[in-house]
């Protein structure tokens, strides 16, 4: 039966690799076909082989099937940025961000004649002046019913090589188009929709805004952390919370995993076990065990509910619920056995769960449970031996998360063992029990005392990010699928042999090397960071940030959401030179977070005011045999009053023989400038084409001069501008050019070097059949 739910598995997975969605009916009919035999022939090897095969095509054909019915409710590209009415009910606890507030939203009804809008979408309601209109946002309550005019667009995200994957993120969740309210009139239409979910969502809203009541910000620094781990609302935390967490590998915690809501369970299962077997009426009754684990499950249950009924959370109970019925079937089941029924569960509830990084830290918190802890439950001793079994079911769960922090956060800390050592027991047993008491009781005190204890882990954790950071860079799945191996190898039972083997098993995961360029190799990725810009030039032993990428709202910039987690994965802490080209926020937004995360030796900017060094026509240096020259702007060109874009620093890169050139915003006079100063200094291979493609730019001497096969376009979907413009693309087209654009194909990484230029497509390359669906 395992090797089955394991091939049904690898299915799912499969297909959810697949960059176009097959149709699921041959796989439906392929395994059907090949379940006969192996059913009828059971028990001999090859008809097991077969039946491997059969569940193999059934998982896969089970999740085509899903997938084809979700996307199925999209929203038609021509109703993408029209105005559209609609009735629904907010869905979910609305988020305030520094513009607005951000909301799910279900439709009802349509009212916009032959328009058509999915299910569920996402919606941002501005306060304020945006692009010449004036936004008023009202107070929002889940579960009222609203009549909107909307503008929707299909699910897009940034796409970047281990990046964020934004537009499976919605898939998971069924948001199937994003959105805003526009300022039309706007009308409440019910206060209340009584739906058991609406009433969830209005109740976790009472327990928001107690926290809020009960630790006001001002005084309660960390306030936030508790909302974010009772109620999921992560926004709570402040920004700067995070570098703390990001340094010392904590992050995971602070908001509701697997790994809490499993910790939580396995709490009150204990409690409730310990207090059953003092009572001999109850204990006759209902024996111990069952009781702990019913009351592990209920307790599960409700924190599962509190936070939303979140997609992850939700997937962890499934898996703890199956968990609890092996263990409470008073047959000796072995964990594997349960861990495969957990997981064949979530899969054809949720086929998408495998994308998802939490869900595979949740497995591996909930086999470390039942790997080691299926004996703690119900078990008697002394109160010694029962602190010893946590202990060691935490050093289980802390090592079977290894593997996919490694791969998705990269973020394995030298310090991050020793923080996660003190940080999961106190924020699982202690934190978390005690602010789940105070949204039940809203009293001051335990409030209070929950938000004291983690005072003091704070300080804790602040001394620890104190420490030198060493970023391990995100190894190949298949290191990360060897290192899950190697932790189940070193959780066997004691005085099995082979746990140096598992150890063996993980150093892959932990040491593996990043591919970087040879000496006179020039590696430039061009971020797909939206409307803005945002590119990393790397060559054997140096690393430069041509812009840090835009500000995206008062919380949130490309630097610490797209350009500091690249060069993570990357396993780059420090870069040599941060290039900030001009002031406006859709470059120079990130500098600051930038400037925080990573170690920065040098700055060159256009801003002045003592931003770092001024780039200058001239400048130029050599690294590993690439050479690197500032083209503009000239130094005379600072003592004039000039607008930002005017001083756009233009970098060119030259590795062997090959070059690249980086414009940034200048406009045509600046490109009139460079044409005079020394026309033959613009020939390259490939143009990263000024200021988005927009009309003041790209003049046809200028595209004439450079004369690259190559040009690439930094431009944000469907961006308010309508950069590129049409006539601007129709130049390069006419010139011959290949055009490459960031909205259509991700990030684009170039590498010049003697054999050529080469450029490649972040979606074409890791296509998924969700990807701009
Ligand atoms: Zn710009």
């Amino acid at each position: 039966m395992r090797l089955n739910i394991l091939a049904f598995a690898a299915g799912v997975i499969v297909l959810q690799m697949q960059p176009e969605l097959p149709p699921a009916w041959p796989w439906v009919l392929a395994g059907l076909l090949l379940a006969l035999p192996a059913i009828h022939w059971r028990g001999a090897w090859p008809a097991r082989v077969v039946g491997v095969v059969a569940c193999l095509a059934l998982g896969f054909a089970w999740a085509a099937w899903r997938a084809d019915v979700r996307l199925a409710d999209a929203l038609p590209a021509a109703w993408e940025g029209r105005d559209i009415e609609v009735v629904g009910v907010v869905a979910a606890l609305p988020q305030d961000f520094s513009q607005g507030s951000r909301f799910e939203f279900a439709v009802e009804k349509v009212s916009t004649a032959t328009a058509v809008v999915p299910e569920r979408i996402m919606l941002s309601w501005y306060q304020g002046q945006r692009d010449g209109e004036e936004f008023v946002r009202q107070p929002l309550r889940p579960g009222e019913r609203w009549q909107f005019t909307v503008r929707l667009k299909r699910p897009h995200g940034n796409a970047n090589p281990h990046g964020f994957d934004y537009e499976a993120w919605l898939l998971e969740r069924n948001i199937r188009a994003t959105g805003y309210v526009r300022p039309a009139p706007q009308q409440r239409l019910a206060d209340m929709v009584w739906r058991p979910d609406y009433v969830v969502e209005r109740l976790r809203m009472g327990v928001r805004d107690s926290f809020a009541t009960l630790l006001p910000a001002d005084n309660y620094p960390w306030a936030g952390i508790l909302v974010a781990l009772v109620v999921g609302d992560q926004r709570a935390i402040q920004g700067d919370l995070w570098t703390t967490f990001n340094r010392t590998g904590t992050t995971h915690l602070m908001s509701i995993s697997g790994l809490h809501v499993t910790m939580v369970a396995a709490l009150f299962g204990l409690l409730a076990g310990s207090v059953w077997r003092r009572i001999p009426a109850l204990a006759l009754r209902l024996p111990a065990q069952r009781a702990a684990l019913l009351a592990g499950c209920l307790a599960a249950f409700f924190y599962v509910l509190l936070a939303g009924f979140a997609v992850p959370a939700q997937r962890t109970l499934y898996m703890l619920l199956v968990a609890a019925l092996a263990m409470g079937s008073g047959r000796i089941v072995a964990p594997s056995r349960t861990l495969s029924l957990a997981l064949l569960v979530v899969l054809l509830i949720d086929p998408w769960a495998v994308l998802a990084a939490g869900f595979w830290l949740s497995f591996g918190a909930v086999g470390a449970l039942l790997y080691v802890g299926s004996a703690v439950v119900g078990e008697s001793g002394g109160w010694r031996q029962r602190i010893r079994s946590w202990g060691v079911v935490q050093w289980a769960a802390t090592l079977a998360s290894l593997p996919v922090l490694l791969l998705v956060f990269q973020q394995f800390s030298l310090v991050s063992p020793l923080a996660n050592a003190l940080a999961i027991p106190v924020v699982s047993f202690v934190v978390t029990p005690l602010a789940l008491l105070a949204a039940v009781i809203p009293w001051w005190p335990i409030a209070a005392l929950a938000h004291a204890v983690l005072g003091w882990l704070m300080l804790f954790l602040e001394w620890c990010a104190t420490w030198p950071v060493w970023l391990a860079p995100a190894p190949p799945l298949w290191a990360a699928v060897v290192a899950g191996l190697g932790v189940a190898v070193c959780l066997l039972p004691r005085g099995m042999p082979g746990r140096l083997l598992g150890v063996a098993l993980l150093l892959p995961a932990i040491f593996w090397p990043v591919a970087r360029p040879a000496a006179g190799e020039a590696w430039i990725t061009v971020l797909d960071v939206g409307q803005g810009l945002a590119v990393v030039v790397r060559t054997r032993d140096h690393t430069l940030i041509y812009d840090p990428g835009p500000l995206y709202s008062a919380e949130s910039d490309a630097g610490q959401r797209v350009v500091v987690p690249y060069l993570r994965s990357l396993g780059i802490a420090a870069v040599d030179v941060l290039m900030v080209t001009h002031r406006d926020s859709d470059h120079a937004g990130g500098m600051a977070s930038v400037q925080s995360a990573l170690v920065v030796g040098k700055v060159l900017s256009s801003l002045g005011d003592g931003a770092g060094e001024p780039c200058r026509n001239g400048q130029n240096w050599d690294w590993n045999g690439v050479r690197l020259a500032v083209l503009h702007p000239a130094a005379e060109d600072y003592a004039e009053q000039r607008k930002s874009n005017n001083l756009s620093c233009v970098l060119r890169i030259e590795a062997g023989g090959k070059r690249m050139l980086l414009t940034s915003d200048i406009e045509a006079r600046d490109e009139a400038a460079m044409l005079q100063r020394d026309p033959a200094a613009l020939a390259a291979d490939v143009l990263l084409v000024p200021h988005h493609g927009s009309r003041t730019s790209s003049t046809p001497a200028f595209i004439a001069a450079v004369g690259a096969p190559h040009a690439v376009i930094p431009v944000g979907y469907r961006n308010r501008f309508g950069h590129p413009k049409a006539e601007v693309l129709e130049r390069y087209e006419a010139a011959g050019m290949n055009l490459w654009r960031t909205d259509r194909d991700g990030a684009l990484r170039v590498a010049l070097d003697p054999q050529g230029t080469s450029i490649s497509a972040w979606r074409d390359e890791r296509r998924r059949y969700w990807h701009g669906r």
